[in-house]
């Protein structure tokens, strides 16, 4: 067969055999268009380190013109970039051949994909069926291959092409994780003449932070991610720069090996992995050998979920068949081994246009300016809109309407703008500038000298008034369910609603022939509505939205000053003397008492019979250890302390800390049981924390702070235990 000719594209044609489709022209452009992006945008990432799109985006190029050179097999070339790996190495770095080529992985999303993976590897090599597979974290940082000779580390090399890599070691040297020399063990015969290590160097996520307040401190740009970070401080042509980066590593797999005796041959990769480990180098303890696609599946599971809760970032899990004669008959395709498959978790970052910006109204009257975006979905979810926060956060980000931005959605936090794709701007675009009137009641819109924040001043706002009205029926305060923003809205409307005391005063016969309101939901509303005056007096106080007060500082206040009446009565330095409070909180607070339109509201509930708090003594102000003098319950308990008697007090002076959903809880419902036990629990973790509590989705700051501080971690699995024994469960 005589060799193919390649058109302008690189595509073969003419290779004889049957006629594969023609492609159109508007494939043939698109797929030059796509070839052209993805080269442009590999540049970026591999060679400059300063990626301009999302790894998701990228991946659907790539995606895209797999797809197309698919459908039309005319079009494939071996030079296409679904083909190639990485990018060749920078003229900056010695090139080095590596003895083994460093290839990609291919990857899937989901478990389906997984058992095809499976199952094509069965087909190819039945002997895989039953066989042990190891299950590893997909580390985001950059693959490196490391060379001992006689032990001693001669040399370090980036991927590059997968053939040719880059010679980083000067820089590599800088990195403590890496030892010079192996620790060759005992047992394992002589030490080889050649052993080649590979893994990814990565930048632990605190580091990068650290570094980036560095960054910022000094003036200089941050960077955009611990990947992209951990690449340019590797990359850089002055080690001594490389050395005051905080790079570690995690080696991953076994290269080039000589004069290894063959006994101590490893069969398996998880013997490789145990021996890499005995020579001194970090292997990561996440690693698992399982046996079954349903295993690995549940492995892949399990860590999208936990993503978040290392200290370094994972884009997936990658599986390998463990025997490495298995993987030997397995081989690889052009670019990757078929014996491994890399799991890729949904992406948390994608862009999508800026369709507008606009402002909403707070119940305190802040405008909040915030993004409305072409849906995408990003962190497992579909984004419509994000907040953008304020008027300076919009100008230092620099977005604009019609901008392609950048969203990021990790775990549970909520959505983000990065910024702006500068190359993607529309031409003329203008810098967006903050509106001068409110949306909602076209009252001026003011911010005052030295705030970040602008406010609809005007109190009648109904925008504020719904958002006031919805705040106090919410879950963590008065608790009214089937009172969500819509109804409130359609309420305030019609004039039947303006402020909170309203709420008490309905009339239900006005409510009945209302749209979307029949009789049964209007008794389900009435009831809710009646079963919400006997909330905790703490409650109320979340409800009323007092500036700067959260509800950890209303259950404080509701504990020192147990009823509405003293609590009216108190001055500000009395309330800031209680623990939590403080002068800003309690000068907030009398604020609040002194505006005749709050008593006005307050003066409603009274008269509807909303609980208003306990008659009694307050109870002082350090519980955790009441004095002789304080007022003790028929429990032993201090009198006006907010808990149901007979409730044992298990945690009585100890600071729980919860992160992270706990089934059958709300985080204030959490909170409050481990109060009604006597307990703390407030929203960081201290060196008086005595424990934290992680449910699921756990904020990755508390849990690193209980690191660093020594504080024990337990698994919000036996929270129930905790809080009736107030004994600890095993440890997350
Ligand atoms: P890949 O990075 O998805 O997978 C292969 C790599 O995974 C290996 O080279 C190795 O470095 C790493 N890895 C981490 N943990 C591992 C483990 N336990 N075992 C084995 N390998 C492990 O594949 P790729 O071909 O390098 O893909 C390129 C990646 O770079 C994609 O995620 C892509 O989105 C990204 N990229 C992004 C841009 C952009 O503009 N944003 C441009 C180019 C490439």
């Amino acid at each position: 067969m005589s060799a193919p000719i390649q058109d302008v594209n690189g595509a073969h044609t003419g290779d004889g055999g049957t006629t594969p489709p023609a492609a159109p022209g508007d494939v043939i452009a698109r797929v030059a268009e796509l070839r052209r992006l993805i080269a442009y945008h590999s540049e970026r990432y591999y060679e400059l380190d300063s990626p301009e799109i999302p790894d998701a985006d990228f991946d659907a190029l790539v995606a895209e013109l797999r797809d197309l050179e698919g459908r039309f097999p005319a079009l494939r070339s071996p030079i296409s970039p679904t083909e190639q790996v990485g990018a060749p190495p920078s003229v900056s770095f010695a090139p080095v051949r590596h003895t083994v080529p460093m290839m990609s992985l291919d990857d899937v999303f989901g478990s389906d994909d997984l058992r095809a993976w499976a199952q094509r590897m069965e087909r190819i090599v039945p002997d895989v069926a039953g066989a042990a597979i190891v299950c590893e974290l997909k580390i985001d940082g950059l693959a490196i291959s490391l060379t001992y000779r006689h032990g001693v580390l001669v040399q370090a090399a980036t991927r590059g092409d997968g053939l040719v890599g880059e010679d980083v070691t000067p820089n590599v040297g800088t990195i403590t994780d890496i030892p010079s020399r192996l620790a060759w063990p005992a047992g394992r015969g002589s030490i080889p003449s050649l052993i080649e290590i590979r893994g990814e160097v990565y930048m632990p996520v605190s580091a990068f932070e650290q570094l980036n307040e560095r960054q910022i401190q000094t003036g200089q740009k941050p960077f955009a991610n611990p990947r992209n970070s951990a690449a340019g401080s590797l990359r850089q042509k002055d080690p001594s720069v490389t050395a005051t980066r905080p790079l570690a590593f995690w080696a991953y797999q076994l290269g080039a090996v000589e004069g290894l005796d063959t006994e101590v041959m490893p069969a398996r990769h998880s013997d490789a992995m145990a021996l890499i480990g005995e020579c001194g180098l970090p292997v990561n303890p996440e690693m698992r050998v399982v046996t079954g696609i349903e295993e690995v599946i549940a492995f892949c599971r399990k860590w999208e979920q936990h993503r978040h809760d290392l200290d370094y970032q994972i884009d997936g899990a990658v599986a390998k068949v463990d025997d490495l004669d298995l993987q030997q008959r397995l081989g690889a395709t052009s670019h990757a081994p078929r014996w491994a498959i890399a799991y890729k978790f949904p992406p948390e970052e994608r862009s999508t246009k800026l369709v507008a910006i606009e402002v909403s109204i707070g119940r305190t009257g802040r405008a909040t300016p915030f993004a409305v975006l072409d849906p995408v979905v990003v962190g497992g979810s579909t984004v419509s809109l994000a907040t953008l926060h304020n008027a300076d956060q919009v100008h230092l980000k620099d977005v604009r309407p019609g901008d392609t931005v950048i969203i990021r959605k990790a775990g549970d936090v909520i959505p983000e703008v990065v910024g702006p794709i500068l190359s993607m701007r529309p031409e003329g675009s203008e810098p967006w500038s903050f509106p001068t009137v409110c949306p909602s009641c076209g009252g001026p819109l003011v911010r005052l000298e030295g705030e970040s924040d602008t406010f609809c001043t005007n109190l009648d706002c109904p925008a504020q008034r719904v958002q006031r009205i919805v705040h106090f029926a919410s879950r963590g305060a008065m608790d009214i369910e089937g009172l969500g923003e819509k109804r409130v809205i359609q309420l305030v409307d019609l004039g039947l609603l303006a402020d909170p005391g309203d709420l008490y005063r309905l009339d239900a016969r006005k409510l009945v022939d209302l749209e979307g309101l029949g009789e049964l939901s209007v008794d389900n509303l009435m009831r809710a509505i009646d079963g919400s005056k006997q909330r905790p007096f703490s409650r109320l106080l979340v409800g009323l939205g007092i500036r700067h007060l959260g509800p950890a500082g209303c259950r404080e206040l509701a504990r020192a000053m147990p009823n509405l009446d003293r609590l009216m009565a108190a001055p500000a330095e009395q309330l800031a003397a209680i623990e939590g409070i403080g002068p800003v909180i309690a000068g907030s607070v009398v604020a609040f008492f002194a505006s005749e339109r709050n008593r006005a509201v307050l003066a409603k509930l009274r008269e509807s019979g909303v609980s208003l708090g306990v008659a009694g003594e307050s109870a002082p102000t350090q519980r955790s250890a009441p004095g002789p003098d304080a007022v003790q319950a028929p429990g032993g308990l201090p009198a006006a302390v907010e808990v149901s008697p007979g409730i044992p007090q298990t945690l009585q002076g100890r600071s729980v800390v919860v992160t992270g959903s706990i089934d059958g809880y709300t985080r204030e419902e959490a909170e409050e049981a481990i109060e009604a036990r006597g307990g703390k629990s407030p929203g960081t973790v201290s060196q008086r924390t005595w424990v934290v509590v992680m449910g699921r989705d756990p904020g990755t700051a508390k849990l690193r702070k209980a690191e660093q501080l020594g504080v024990r971690v337990v698994d919000a699995s036996g929270f129930e235990e905790l809080l009736s024994t107030g004994a600890l469960p095993d440890e997350a």
